[in-house]
């Protein structure tokens, strides 16, 4: 018989009751280490001070009165989003999907508004993840996602991540734009080069195109900037932003140059959700500390400090690892043996950590970890390796 929650996911037998900064606490009181901040979403830990008073602070005034009215957290939310990065105009939704969904739709409804309709196309990267509305798995490409659910989203190609040549000689005359993660995450953790963003920004201005960055898992402060694409110093057109921009909350955004978001007039777009004062109350609660004096400082220092430790366990243990890779606290541990058992071993001796591509163990610690969570978590990664051998 099937279960009362569709049998979509596979979860642990493992059942939080609350969670307090970098840790997760079962009923039984079992303490966590949580190194996948709810997949890239608890950028903050949980339950923040500051948000949650923010949260319910608004719980007891207005939830909801949709986008029929005016919305001053969301006012307010836009200008700081826009004010801290390249985009002229944010649309808010409620997930990563919906945001790069819009950023689809924003992209040909561009080219439709500059007079050519035939440029619908959209070039991306294999191994991409851009979430599962059919447009999105469209854009994915991956066949672990895509099988059964044809017919597809007509008018995505796929190059090979990272070469600059295979994506120019795919460029043709219906091309409208590029849309490509800076961070792979799903795909394995792997960053773009800064050569290669480049690359793109250069080919998109040859040809016309719209540069459009996924930045749903690497954006938000993850790598160190506020945006992984800052790295490269390349102003993309679209990006799509939501997990860490809510804290937890359910919260999507897509941003925007004003040349992009030129014909998105109204109508075009809308989400009965998108930007509610609940969700607003709690990204600008999010913006408070992530714009706050050092944070991305701090974020820095802390990825330089894990990095290097990862590396010298990796190094130590090269039956288990035969690298690291990744960016800020986006990171991944290049796997000899079975990430997923390795996951489960983890979790045992009390550190949550995620997997990604098919040996890649992920690690998205919360950005508000100090040095002695590190040291926890290379105490427990160590021994976890040592009883591995
Ligand atoms: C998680 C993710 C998505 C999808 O986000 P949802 O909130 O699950 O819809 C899209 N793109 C990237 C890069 C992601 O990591």
């Amino acid at each position: 018989m099937i279960s009362a929650i569709l049998p979509t996911y596979n979860p642990a037998d493992l059942a939080f009751e609350r969670g307090e900064g970098a840790y997760l606490f079962t009923a039984d009181g079992r303490r966590f280490l949580d190194f996948t901040s709810g997949i890239g979403v608890t950028s903050l830990g949980h339950a923040h001070p500051h948000i949650v008073a923010a949260l319910k602070d608004q719980a007891g005034k207005l939830w909801h009165c949709s986008n029929l009215y005016t919305i001053p957290g969301q006012q307010r939310l836009a200008e700081r989003l826009v004010a801290n990065s390249f985009a002229d105009t944010v649309f808010f939704c409620n997930s990563g999907a919906e945001a790069v969904e819009a950023g689809i739709k924003m992209a040909r409804r561009y080219h439709h508004g500059a007079g050519h309709p035939e440029r619908f196309r959209i070039i991306c990267a294999e191994n991409a993840f851009h979430g599962r509305t059919l447009a999105d798995i469209s854009a994915g490409g991956q066949e672990k996602h895509t099988q059964g659910f044809g017919p597809l989203v007509e008018g995505f190609d796929h190059v090979p991540f990272g070469n600059m040549n295979e994506l120019r000689s795919a460029i043709g005359a219906e091309t409208a734009a590029i849309l490509v993660e800076p961070v792979q995450g799903e795909g394995g953790i792997r960053p773009a080069s800064e050569d290669y963003l480049r690359g793109l920004r250069a080919a998109a201005d040859e040809f016309g195109l719209l540069l459009f960055f996924d930045e749903v898992q690497s954006g938000m402060g993850r790598t160190g900037r506020f945006f992984a694409h800052e790295w490269a110093g390349v102003k993309p057109d679209i990006v799509a932003v939501a997990k860490g921009i809510g804290g937890g909350f359910p919260l999507g955004a897509c941003l925007a140059s004003e040349k992009a978001a030129a014909s998105m007039d109204g109508g075009s777009h809308g989400s009965t959700y998108g930007g509610n004062p609940l969700a607003m109350a709690a990204g600008n609660a999010v913006l408070d500390i992530l714009l706050g004096d050092g944070f991305l400082d701090h974020v820095v220092a802390m990825a330089a400090l894990l990095r290097a430790r990862l590396d010298d366990l990796t190094t130590r243990h090269q039956k288990i690892f035969t690298g690291v890779r990744g960016l800020g606290l986006m990171l991944g541990l290049e796997c000899a043996v079975a990430n997923r058992d390795l996951m489960v071993k983890l979790r045992e001796n009390g550190l949550l950590t995620l997997t990604a591509g098919d040996d890649v163990l992920r690690l998205l610690p919360p950005l508000v970890i100090e040095e002695s969570h590190v040291d926890e978590a290379m105490e427990i990664l160590e021994t976890t390796c040592r009883e591995w051998e």
